[in-house]
């Protein structure tokens, strides 16, 4: 190939519909913008069918907006190239196709695609440049001051840190309201009476990308009868998030941790996806959401701000760092060496367990679960049952509408299952039923009793929790964190204890029946 540019092929992953990027501040005649439905993204884990539709969706709207903009596109459906097995395979046909001999592309978030394209470009011939994506409030080089390879982080640390650096809820260079977090605020079981608004969904036509799929042979998980409900363009990513401040964020911290069967989003403002494919940016999000505050303090509060700032600001930026700092080794580490199958009524929904049967059955409904049923429901019972991690990373991988893996493996196998020793969580977040009962309406309508530690009707997560803390009650002993609990189990009795790990045993063996 010669250097001498004719074209540039610029290509743009599901995960980059990043309207503001500076590639398309300019409309340049040399420059091809390639945006493709992947066979290699539909099968390295089986995806939800909501989270497959969403994305081509998604990519097609970005596509045709970017040709209105008169920016030249090249949109590749699953029949051009399915009869390709990666994707540097398709780059390959498509610039000698065109003629095209400079590739451009932006970093990917993902480990697995970044070095798919970065060992392609290292190849002699390849006339390549990276970018990048433009999206996060850290750089990918502004990441190394903060995260180390190895290091245990704590999220507060980073988060006031994070504050400072991009002035976020400041006042006279300490927080606004005199105060960092608001999280003990943040924690308040539903109200009898409350009125839960109902989710602003959207009425996508899913249909063509539905039958895409099945004529390739795709295998998903999930249902979507009807029409695609998550925001698929701009547009209807900026009403979510508009929805979101002016419905939700006046309750959102009180009830950002609560649970019920009466609705499955409850004051949650589910603009991930519309952040993870980029159609929002993090910025943006987190001023929406203090404009609001500014307009409208008395409603909305402080704590109910703070506490949704902290999780883009905070947490998701922090979970990235995680990411970068420890992959490719963060995804080997089972810390806990947990060696269980994951019970087949993750996949299906049919278990006895009312707040088990709730998370995931709406999982499969709507490809999405906020995250207190993400870690205390379903992730919490996978730990406490011993499942391999890498049985949870794919189930989690697959299940969620915004699952891209460098936000759900810190999240599964760092914070939810404890198996990467600590370095997103000081402590595993394990609990009882107790802790079930006490967010949620759940226990009053389950199968199981939720005051029975053991016996044939004891709730499951009681049993393996004692369980759990008799299992590792050695290896957390010196864990400040972890004292009082281990304590707990230490004052029953020795026969109530031989009894809880019979119990235990009874129940592993019967793990897909519960
Ligand atoms: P809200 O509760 O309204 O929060 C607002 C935003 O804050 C979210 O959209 C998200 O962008 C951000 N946020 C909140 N918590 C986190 C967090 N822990 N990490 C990163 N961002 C956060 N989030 C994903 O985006 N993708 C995943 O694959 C994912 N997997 C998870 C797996 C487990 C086991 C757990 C415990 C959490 C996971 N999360 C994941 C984090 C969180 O549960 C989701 O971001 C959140 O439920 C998305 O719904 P929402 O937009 O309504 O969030
Ligand atoms: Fe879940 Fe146990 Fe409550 Fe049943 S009793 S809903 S299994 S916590």
């Amino acid at each position: 190939m010669s250097d001498q540019p004719t074209k540039v092929l610029r290509l743009i992953l599901g995960d980059q519909l990043n309207a503001s990027h500076s590639w398309f501040d300019q409309v340049r005649s040399d420059v091809v913008y390639l945006i493709a439905e992947l066979m290699q993204e539909q099968t390295y884990v089986r995806h939800h069918i909501q989270k497959t539709a969403g994305f081509f969706l998604a990519m097609e709207a970005f596509a045709k907006d970017l040709a209105a903009q008169g920016h030249e596109v090249h949109y590749a459906t699953l029949d051009e190239t399915a009869g390709f097995e990666s994707l540097p395979e398709f780059l390959v046909d498509v610039m000698s196709r065109g003629g095209i001999n400079h590739f451009e592309y932006q970093r990917p978030d993902e480990f697995r695609l970044r070095k798919q394209l970065s060992d392609w470009v290292a190849q002699d011939g390849v006339i390549a440049r990276d970018f990048s994506t433009e999206h996060f409030f850290l750089s990918d080089e502004a990441l190394g001051d903060y995260f180390y390879s190895g290091k245990a982080h704590r999220l507060e640390h980073f988060y006031r840190k994070m504050r400072e650096r991009f002035d976020v809820l400041m006042e006279e260079g300490g927080p606004l309201g005199g105060q960092w977090n608001f999280d003990a605020e943040n924690r308040k079981r539903l109200p009898k009476g409350i009125e839960i608004p109902e989710p602003l969904m959207f009425c996508n036509d899913a249909e063509d990308a539905v039958n895409r799929l099945k004529s390739h042979g795709v295998e998903t998980l999930g249902a979507l009868d009807g029409p695609l409900g998550w925001p698929v363009n701009r547009a209807q990513a900026l009403s979510l998030l508009t929805d979101f401040c002016l419905r939700m964020l006046p309750f959102f911290g009180s009830y950002q941790d609560a649970m019920t069967h009466r609705g499955w989003s409850l004051f949650h403002a589910r603009v991930s996806f519309a952040l993870n494919t980029k159609m929002l940016s993090p910025q943006e999000v987190c001023d929406a959401a203090i404009r609001a505050y500014n307009e409208r303090p008395d409603e909305i509060g402080l704590a109910a701000v703070e506490g949704f700032v902290r999780q883009i600001l905070g947490w998701r930026e922090f979970i990235r760092g995680i990411y970068w700092a420890n992959m490719p080794e963060y995804a080997d580490r089972n810390e806990l060496e947990a060696q269980g199958e994951l019970p087949h009524f993750y996949w299906d929904g049919q278990t006895k367990m009312a707040c088990m049967e709730q998370a995931i059955g709406q999982s499969l409904e709507f490809a999405y679960a906020h995250h207190i049923q993400r870690l205390m429901v379903t992730g919490n019972f996978a730990l406490l049952l011993g499942v391999h991690p890498d049985q949870v990373d794919a189930w989690y991988l697959g299940m969620y509408i915004d699952a891209i893996e460098w936000v759900e493996m810190p999240n599964t196998r760092g914070m939810s299952q404890h198996a990467d020793g600590g370095l997103v969580g000081s402590k595993p977040y394990i609990s009882s039923g107790r802790y079930i009962e006490r967010m949620s309406d759940h226990c009053r309508g389950c199968a199981y009793k939720v005051s029975a530690r053991v016996g044939d009707s004891a709730c499951p997560f009681n049993v393996l929790y004692w369980d759990f803390l008799d299992r590792n009650s050695a290896r957390f002993a010196k864990n400040p964190r972890m004292r009082m609990m281990i304590k707990n189990y230490e004052r029953i009795d020795a026969d109530e204890r031989v009894a809880i790990t019979a119990a235990a045993k009874s129940l592993r063996a019967r793990r897909h029946e519960l």
